[in-house]
Order: C-alpha cells, then sequence, then structure tokens
C-alpha cells in the first residue's frame, strides 16, 4: 500500500485517540526499524520498552512460528506446556511464588488490586479497602489502573473512577505514612516512575513502604511493567534495592511483542488470595503469549542481558551527560540502566521526538519535559553513539 493511503485509511477509520508521528513503521531488523519508503530509523523507543531483544531474534521468532502451527488457544479451563515453562520462568526470574498471565499491563493492575482487597478482605473479614498511590503515577487506561493513576489529564473525564484509592507524594515516606489507616490493604508505585518522567524511586523510600507494608500488615504491590525484564539492569528493577514486594505487575517486555502481561505473588501474599471463581481470563496466558514469555526469559538468562544493560549503561549516561554539559536547553538526566530520561527546558520535548525522527533515531516523550529513551536492550556502544550524534544534529539546529 502507499504511504499516503496507509495514512488516510488509518486516519478515517481508527478511532483518534493518539496523536501518530508521520512515521509508517514496515519492517525491524536488529535495532533498526524501517519504514513504508526503506528509510532506516535507529530505535531507541522498542514500541515503548517492548522489543527489548530488538527486531527478529531467530530463537524468539522460530519458538513463536512453531507454536502457532502448533496450537494458538486453548482457554484456562486446561493446562498446557508452555503455559507450565513460562509460569515456572517468571516465578523463578522474579522470586514470586505464583503468576497470573493477563493480556496488558492494565490488567495486571486490575488484578494485583484485586489480590490486594481479597487479602484484606480473608484477613479482616470485611470489605470497604482503601489503596495508596502516587501522584505522577501511570498505571494504564481501564477504570481500575486509571484510579491508581496520579496524573489528573488521564482522569479528569471519568470520574467517578473506584473508591478509596489515596494520593501520596512520590519519594515522601512521610506522605505514604500520613494516608495509612486500618482499611489500607496496598501501597502501590513503579519502582522506577516511567510515564511520569522517569523518576527512579529512592532506596529509603522503597525499604519504607516495604517496612509500612509488614508493620502495617498491608500488600507492597511495585509496577515493573516498564521497568522490569532487565532494562536497569537487573531482571525486575526491585532486585537493584534490598526490597521485595508482595505484588509485582510486568507486561510491556514479557512478552517482546505479543500481548500479554501479568502479575506475581509472593508468598506472604498467595496465602489469603483470590480463589477459583474471583478471577479468569479468556485469552490470558494462551499458549502463543507463553511461549513468548518463557522464550524471552530464556533468552535473557542465556545471552545475560541484565548484565550487559549494566555494563553499558554508565556509558549511555556519560553521553547524556555530555549533552546537558553543551545544551543550554538539556538541564538534567535521569534514570536507570536503559530507562534514561534527558530533562529540558524552553521546549517541548516532542519536538524534539519529531525532529529527531527526521534525523532518523526514534526516542519518546515523559512527563511534561523529559525526552525518554528506552532502547532494545541489545544496543551496542556503536549505537548510543549514533544516537549522540543524530541528536547532538536535532539540538545544534533548535
Ligand atoms: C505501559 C504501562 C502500564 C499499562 O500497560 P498497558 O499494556 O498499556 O495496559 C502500566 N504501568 C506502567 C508502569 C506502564 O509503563
Amino acid at each position: 500500500m502507499k504511504t499516503e493511503d496507509i495514512k488516510n485509511i488509518n486516519d478515517d477509520n481508527l478511532l483518534h485517540v493518539y496523536n501518530r508521528f508521520d512515521l509508517v513503521l514496515d519492517h525491524g531488523e536488529g535495532v533498526y526499524l524501517y519504514d513504508n519508503d526503506g528509510t532506516k530509523y535507529l530505535d531507541f523507543a522498542s514500541g515503548i520498552g517492548v522489543s527489548a531483544l530488538g527486531y527478529g531474534n531467530k530463537e524468539y521468532t522460530d519458538a513463536l512460528h512453531n507454536q502457532v502451527d502448533k496450537l494458538l488457544h486453548t482457554s484456562n479451563l486446561y493446562y498446557h506446556e508452555p503455559g507450565a515453562k513460562a509460569a515456572k520462568a517468571f516465578c523463578e526470574a522474579s522470586g514470586m511464588e505464583r503468576v497470573f498471565f493477563t493480556n496488558s499491563g492494565a490488567e495486571a493492575i486490575e488484578g494485583a488490586i484485586k489480590a490486594a482487597k481479597k487479602y484484606f478482605y480473608l484477613k479482616k473479614g470485611c470489605t470497604g479497602a482503601n489503596v495508596i498511590a502516587m501522584d505522577h503515577s501511570f498505571h494504564g487506561r481501564t477504570v481500575g489502573a486509571l484510579s491508581v493513576t496520579g496524573t489528573e489529564h488521564y482522569r479528569e473525564a471519568f470520574y467517578p473512577l473506584m473508591g478509596e484509592v489515596r494520593f501520596a507524594n512520590f519519594n515522601d515516606l512521610d506522605s505514604v505514612k500520613a494516608l495509612i489507616d486500618e482499611n489500607t490493604c496496598a501501597v502501590i508505585t513503579e519502582t522506577l516512575q516511567g510515564e511520569g518522567g522517569i523518576y527512579p524511586a529512592t532506596p529509603e523510600f522503597l525499604e519504607g513502604l516495604r517496612k509500612l507494608a509488614d508493620e502495617n500488615d498491608f500488600l507492597l504491590i511495585l509496577d515493573e511493567i516498564q521497568c522490569g525484564m532487565g532494562r536497569t539492569g537487573k531482571m525486575f528493577c526491585f532486585q537493584n534495592y534490598d526490597v521485595v514486594p508482595d505484588i509485582v505487575t510486568s507486561a510491556k517486555a514479557l512478552g517482546l511483542g505479543v500481548p500479554v502481561g501479568c502479575f506475581g505473588l509472593s508468598k506472604r501474599a498467595v496465602e489469603y488470595t483470590l480463589e477459583p471463581g474471583d478471577h479468569g481470563t479468556t485469552y490470558g496466558g494462551n499458549p502463543l503469549v507463553t511461549t513468548a514469555v518463557y522464550t524471552s526469559v530464556d533468552i535473557m538468562n542465556k545471552t545475560n542481558l541484565p548484565e550487559h544493560v549494566k555494563e553499558l549503561a554508565p556509558y549511555l549516561e556519560e553521553r547524556l551527560d555530555a549533552i546537558v554539559n553543551d545544551y543550554e536547553i538539556a538541564t538534567a538526566h535521569r534514570g536507570m540502566g536503559f530507562m534514561q530520561g534527558l530533562v529540558v527546558k524552553d521546549i517541548k520535548p516532542v519536538e524534539i521526538v519529531k525532529a529527531a525522527l527526521k534525523e532518523g533515531v526514534i526516542l519518546l516523550t515523559a512527563g511534561s519535559d523529559v525526552v525518554r529513551m528506552l532502547p532494545p536492550l541489545v544496543i551496542e556502544k556503536e549505537h548510543i553513539d549514533e544516537m549522540e550524534t543524530k541528536l547532538r544534529k536535532v539540538l545544534d539546529n533548535l
């Protein structure tokens, strides 16, 4: 199809909830994407942190091809081998005791909230639990997930949302303490805030939340949908800290492009939890997506991918430091591993992202003033250099 036709047919038929960039993507190879006219782009976005192995990893695509030919779907009424392998792989990688597979990140959050409510219900013998969430958080677009998302512009048209959610300030333990009462069933936070502007949790904050959860007998839910799966130099971001959550959510890079998320529950969380009849999904964890999950965990383990991120991330940070040093409009960088944000002033970050596309590099935005980078985890030093050269060209031309 002609490029213009593709854009027009999309615009004429899809609900317009995205302002798309002027780019029609056709295929990918390694860490590069190609548009419909054959132009090559260095990918520093990974489809919002999904395509962690880049494009065309043969072991991954072969596993999917084989499973497509074999069996796509069974429903959750029956056992299947890919489901068993994926559940074991996720529990081993995360240290969680049990896992439930979902079709998206938002659904993982929904399930996590329900698990926390059920924990409270079974322990306290009543309903009416409240949840504490963070300002500037992002947990997804479904009503439950939106209810714990602390960014007003996502929420304002949709009130009333789920009841009894209280918002604390991220990285401010006292603000959390002030909201806890005997009906608190969970605190939910991203370990490293993504959409809100790339803010890592401080160790004091996470350790403090862990302590509060233990003292007050509520669950600590860490949302690692964006920051998990190797992106911060460990399989899970919380593994960089001395903290283990009661529930961890995952999605995005969990399946590397097939729609799959999950929530994992700790030993403590599964003592009082969802039972047959409480929760379910028709597609969730089907043979295709769970093949993607166990294959991706397997490849990441075999290739020591989190370690690669850990080794190379300081170089990316050094290059971002150099940019901050050389350009007035770049004021700081924040992040961990290959989840980095360049803070800019006097310009909307989306203008930089648009200009970068013209130079052949794909970037993202976050918050109101951050250019976000979520490259495939398999990038090498030369790709960081290429990104820097292109980004400097963009900044030079502003
Ligand atoms: C993307 C994201 C979600 C929502 O995931 P979807 O698959 O879009 O529903 C939730 N939490 C965080 C931290 C995310 O980055």
